[in-house]
């Protein structure tokens, strides 16, 4: 399992990031996220910002706010950036 450090770099299974020496943890685990916090990861990537993801996904402004900040417990991540660079790096291991 990959561990990523709160910049985001990729640390393979190192404690701490090689460039920046910032204990890392395990995070974007996406294999148990419920798909409609995906579908929410995934406005959170394309949208410009929280009204327009909101308007994406057919839910209330405060409705998205909720799932962003369970994305962001379940991921490990503490913004909606960190949100997009997990998706972001999910689409990149797709692709591969
Ligand atoms: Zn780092």
């Amino acid at each position: 399992m990959k561990r990523y450090c709160p910049r985001q770099h990729v640390c393979e299974d190192r404690e701490r990031c090689p460039r920046c020496k910032l204990p890392t943890k395990e995070v974007g685990r996406l294999d148990q996220i419920p798909h409609r916090y995906l579908r929410t990861l995934q406005a959170i990537h394309t949208a410009k910002n929280g009204k327009e993801i909101a308007h994406d996904l057919g839910i209330s402004y405060e409705t998205m706010k909720v799932y962003a900040s369970h994305l962001m417990t379940a991921l490990g991540c503490h913004n909606r950036v960190g949100l997009a660079l997990i998706w972001e790096r999910h689409l990149m291991e797709i692709a591969a």
